[in-house]
């Protein structure tokens, strides 16, 4: 049996508010979605996923009134931060209104909401007029989806409906920030950065997750192809191709089109574009690629600086560690 795969978003509302699950485009990764008002369907979405249950999901929206619906005692900040980022890559964690199930928050106080800037998910989410729980559409620890043949990989039958919205824009999760507690924390980088965040509230940000009673989900090991992932930078990259020809292992190097091994023996492989974002677009695919192509070792250059690429090292670093014998 094949999933089916639609691009029209009335169709993906339609088995949404039938208490269908659906995987969806947005700009960041591609979701799982269920209804809010189908707990049931909410719980498929964790065995779907081999999710554990204590991970909360994030609530979807098609506009700014997800925070009137969805939150209580709003802080203030998080009207500021929604005019200023949504539709777009920011989930706010805020006191939860009593209509979020259980299921959705793992049993927390709290929920994650977000307005994906991705026209076909946001005309769903118009059409369905509830909120959307949905993780990134993939199975637990792995690498998330940025296209529908990727879900199609990862999930296949157990999806009800698959809607295509091509390739994801910014290619990394949302950036998470926790504004229920004083001092707003971020608990994931993303798509957008701290600094951005910093000049809306004029005020500085905690840059770190700061344990599991803060950042439930955010473990170490996670984000991660088959192949172990090794971060090596520019000028390291020599000796850990050496590293790589003594263990004889097939091995592929993700970066920048300016970094040649001059090595046959490594499959190489570029973003399409020199940009931090350019990297981040194409990071999950080439990770896929790597993978579909044998490696049993993926050697990254990942790009330095602020903005963007601050997120795909974090999302590097947490592959790499899934990868660790010790970590398992
Ligand atoms: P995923 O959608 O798979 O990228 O994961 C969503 C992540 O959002 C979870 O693993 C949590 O870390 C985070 N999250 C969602 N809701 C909350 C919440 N209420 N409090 C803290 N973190 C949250
Ligand atoms: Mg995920």
């Amino acid at each position: 049996m094949t999933t089916p795969v639609t691009h029209d978003p009335l169709e993906a509302a339609r088995v949404l508010a039938a208490g269908g699950v659906v995987a969806f485009p947005t700009e960041t990764v591609y979701g799982l979605g269920a209804s809010l008002e189908h707990p049931t369907a909410v719980r498929r979405v964790f065995a779907i996923k081999g999710r554990p249950s204590g991970h909360p999901l994030i609530v979807h929206g098609a506009d700014d009134a997800i925070l009137d619906r969805y939150a209580t005692s709003l802080p203030p900040e998080a009207r500021a931060l929604a005019i200023a980022f949504w539709p777009g890559p920011l989930t706010l964690v805020v006191p939860r209104a009593t209509r979020v199930p259980d299921t959705v928050t793992g049993g927390r106080n709290t929920v994650g909401l977000r307005v994906p800037d991705q026209p076909l998910a946001r005309a769903m989410l118009r059409a369905l007029g509830s909120g959307v729980a949905a993780p990134s559409a993939n199975l637990f620890g792995r690498t998330s989806p940025t296209t529908a043949r990727h879900v199609m990989a990862d999930l296949g039958e157990h999806v009800d409906l698959i809607l295509d919205g091509g390739p994801c824009a910014v290619g990394l999760e949302s950036t998470i920030l926790d504004l229920s507690e004083a001092p707003a924390t971020i608990l994931r980088s993303g798509g957008i950065s701290a600094e951005a965040i910093e000049r809306v509230l004029g005020r500085p940000v905690i840059r770190t997750a700061s344990g599991p009673a803060r950042a439930p989900g955010m473990l170490a090991a996670h984000y991660a192809p088959r192949a172990p992932v090794i971060v090596t930078t520019r000028s390291e990259l020599v000796n850990a191709l050496a590293g790589m020809r003594a263990s004889g292992q097939p091995t592929a190097l993700i970066a920048a089109s300016d970094v040649a091994p001059g090595d046959p023996s490594v499959t190489v492989l570029h973003p399409s574009g020199d940009r931090p974002e350019d990297f981040a677009h194409d990071l999950y695919r080439l990770l896929r690629e790597a993978d579909a192509g044998g490696a049993t070792a993926i050697l990254v250059v990942p790009p330095e600086g602020e903005g963007i690429a601050v997120a795909v090292r974090d999302r590097l670093a947490r592959a790499a560690s899934a990868a660790r014998p010790d970590d398992r």
